[in-house]
């Protein structure tokens, strides 16, 4: 349909326009919070509240901004085989100052420690990344991620279970549309990012969650021959 073509070419070159714009938006943005910082050395300023709340704002711009090009970017279709405990093991390991401090424990099983898809190194681990961030701030104090491999002879799934606050009925509904959170320092970007990248690697994701018992998050990828 010809139609539909035209009102995809549309898409995509406000898609560009917008990533373009935002790219641009990050060199000011770079001074900006450059010159705020140095006013934020002293404490003693009569400014210090609001300099503190500048730059606040501005980091929270620059997080907005680096997800968004994440999701503009065109990607380049290099997939090679990525071990998948590997990619999450050193996933886990990034985050190990903000596990210690919520006392959680992250269990990953190794039982299919061998277990590769192909697909883009950076996209898998930033989706992955993307993932352990939500199970953590889920999770007040206390706690447990549980993430698993397995395979059967169509796909290999990965399960990631956190022990935190659920996700209600409401919320599951709105889970993939930019910009929706429930957080005060959210961007509500992380699902849509997990979510393209999960498509553009012929992928799924099912959510399975229960108010103040955790969430499932279940991924599935197409099985690679050499597995
Ligand atoms: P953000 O984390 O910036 O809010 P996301 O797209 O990553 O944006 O998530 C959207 C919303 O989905 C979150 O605000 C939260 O309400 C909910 N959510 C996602 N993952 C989880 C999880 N593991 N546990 C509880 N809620 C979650
Ligand atoms: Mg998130």
């Amino acid at each position: 349909n010809e139609n539909l073509i035209l009102q995809s070419e549309k898409l995509k070159l406000v898609g560009e326009l917008a990533a373009g714009v935002a790219h641009e938006i990050r060199n000011p943005m770079t001074v900006i919070s450059g010159y705020v910082q140095m006013m934020n050395e002293n404490p003693n300023s009569p400014y210090y509240e609001y300099t503190k709340l500048i730059q606040s704002e501005t980091e929270r711009i620059e997080l907005i901004l680096s997800e968004f090009l994440v999701l503009s970017k065109p990607q380049p279709n290099q997939f090679i085989p990525i071990n998948l405990v590997e990619a999450l093991t050193e996933v886990a390991n990034f985050f190990q100052y903000e596990l210690q401090q919520k006392s959680i424990t992250v269990n990953i099983s190794n039982e299919y420690s061998h277990m590769t898809i192909l697909g883009n190194k950076n996209q898998i681990k930033q989706v992955f990344i993307n993932l352990f961030k939500n199970a953590i701030e889920a999770i007040s104090d206390g706690g447990i991620i549980t993430v698993e491999v397995c395979k059967d002879e169509k796909d290999i799934y990965i399960s990631i279970v956190d022990t935190g606050c659920g996700i209600s009925p409401q919320v599951l509904d709105r889970i993939f549309e930019p910009f929706y959170t429930t957080k005060t320092a959210g961007t509500g970007l992380g699902m849509v990012i997990i979510n393209k990248i999960i498509q553009d690697h012929n992928g799924t994701i099912k959510i399975n969650s229960q108010l103040n018992v955790g969430t499932e998050i279940l991924l599935s990828f197409p099985v690679l021959m050499e597995n």
